[in-house]
């Protein structure tokens, strides 16, 4: 067990304010590995106040050295893979190939990707007898999730850091290791001191307090619903800027004629990785009445090949959370096709890899998201059926569609009301702008799109 101390502040690790501590836990065997301190609000005064001194420096610096300084810590990410993947395993549980390949492996590429579009974004532009300059918002207060510890940090990090921005960043309580590795990384990387500051703490105090923060510009959070909703509200009080990326529970629409089997595998796959805990995951199948008996059973057969392959859930609260919604998917009338409530270990926050049928669109398991390694088939009986069922929650982050063709897809996924489609099994492309329609959330991450949400602009006319 490491107690760490200190937080990183204005380029150096820092004592905390105060005596409190956050336990950290390996949700695979319930053991304590580390705790970080719980931050205060003094401590996010003084990481705000040390973003607000280096802001004028980082946003003077050329875009090209700030490119450089990303091109670095992209570097640094990459000669610490090994000690970030073993670091998120402990933290989050996540098999250790998935930590490697996506939790370690995903901020490599979208740090390259900022240290690109800093060296060749057009932060100036002209229009008619107009100059439009691009300039950096300010300071970022970025608020992140547990699920993928370290890509929400990297994919408001990076982007703020390109555009100029200087950050301070308060991560989940249950996954602060990563976090701390990053900071490392920042310093290793020689950005300067205040342009990147870590507080760790709990969400309704550190994260409170730098939410409400009159020295920070814009708020960028990630997480649940219910939070963004209260921070939403705290920055319009404020007229601060405000971005969100909140909750899904997106579709994978299986239309006749597309590849059944292919299209049923890779959406448990989708489902089933890491432990089902992914805001954009294609958590509702729909499927075609006449297929739909072959589905659940090639559905069912999927998610009991995963069996002890997939890791635990982050903690306890979630895995009582998403046995909870297994227990009211039964108790609504939906079937258990595979998994349950029961956990397949002793020790561990384990959730069997659950299959439901007979869903219907009205259901609680159909509506709210679970965040646990839970698929819920539905059946529809026509294209425009489909479409109903596809649009009618207020969520709309992701979505799936498979057809005969192309075409046929790309026409269908036009009319869904969702900020990502995966077309045919289109893969993740860290340069696609990702964020939420509906109450899936406010402005996108990723790529130029990302890059333009910590970027105003003034005009100067000739
Ligand atoms: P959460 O909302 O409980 O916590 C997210 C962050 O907010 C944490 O750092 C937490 O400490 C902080 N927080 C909690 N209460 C706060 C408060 N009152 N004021 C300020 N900060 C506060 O969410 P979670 O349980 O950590 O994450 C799971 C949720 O995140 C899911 O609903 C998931 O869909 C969502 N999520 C969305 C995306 C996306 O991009 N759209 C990505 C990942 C996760």
């Amino acid at each position: 067990m490491k107690a760490h101390d200190g937080m990183y502040i204005d380029g150096a690790w820092r004592p905390a304010a105060g005596p409190g501590v956050i336990e950290v836990v390996n949700p695979a065997d319930e053991q304590v590995i580390a705790t970080v301190p719980a931050g205060t609000v003094e401590d996010v005064d003084a990481a705000v106040r040390a973003a607000r001194a280096a802001l004028p420096g980082w946003a003077a610096t050329p875009p090209a050295e700030r490119a450089a300084r990303l091109a670095a810590l992209r570097d640094v990410l990459v000669a610490r893979q090994d000690e970030i993947a073993e670091t998120v395993t402990a933290e989050l549980g996540s098999p250790p190939k998935l930590s490697q390949t996506v939790h370690a492996g995903v901020p490599i590429a979208v740090t390259g990707s900022y240290a690109e579009l800093a060296a060749t974004y057009a932060f100036e532009e002209r229009t008619g007898n107009s100059t439009v300059l691009h300039e950096p918002v300010g300071v970022v207060g970025a608020i992140t999730p547990w699920n993928y510890p370290l890509h929400q940090i990297v994919a408001k990090t990076a982007p703020a850091l390109a555009a100029g921005c200087t950050v301070v960043v308060k991560p989940a309580e249950d996954t602060p290791l990563v976090a701390r590795l990053f900071a490392e990384a920042v310093h290793e990387a020689g950005i300067p001191a205040g342009v990147f500051n870590l507080v760790t703490g709990l969400g309704p105090v550190a994260g409170q307090a730098l939410a409400e923060h009159p020295g920070v510009d814009l708020v960028s959070f990630t997480g649940s619903t219910a939070v963004g909703r209260r921070i939403g509200a705290i920055a319009s009080g404020m007229v601060k800027k405000v971005a969100l990326e909140l909750g899904g529970k997106s579709a994978n629409v299986i239309l006749p004629g597309a590849d059944l089997a292919r299209a049923v595998n890779v959406g448990v796959a989708n489902v089933m990785s890491n432990s089902g805990q992914t805001c954009s995951a294609w958590t509702r199948m729909l499927v075609h009445h006449d297929q739909y008996d072959e589905a659940v059973e090639l559905a069912a057969a999927a998610a009991a090949k995963y069996g002890d392959r997939i890791g635990p859930l982050v903690s306890a609260t979630q895995r009582d959370r998403v046995r909870g919604y297994i227990a009211k998917g039964v108790a609504e009338g939906a079937r258990l096709a595979a998994g349950g409530p029961d956990s397949p270990h002793e020790r561990g926050y384990y959730v069997s890899p659950t299959v439901f049928a007979d869903v219907t669109p009205e259901m609680t398991i159909a509506q709210e998201e679970i965040f646990g390694p839970v698929l819920s088939v539905l059946r529809y009986t026509d294209e425009e059926d489909a479409l109903r069922i596809a649009n009618g929650t207020v969520y709309g982050l992701a979505g799936a569609v498979w057809a005969a063709d192309e075409t046929e897809a790309v026409a269908f996924a036009r009319r869904m009301e969702t900020g990502q489609v995966d077309i045919n099994g289109g893969r993740f492309n860290p340069l696609a702008p990702f964020g939420g329609y509906k109450q899936s959330g406010v402005g996108r991450e990723l790529g130029a799109h990302g890059l333009a949400e910590y970027l105003q602009t003034k005009s100067f006319q000739f």
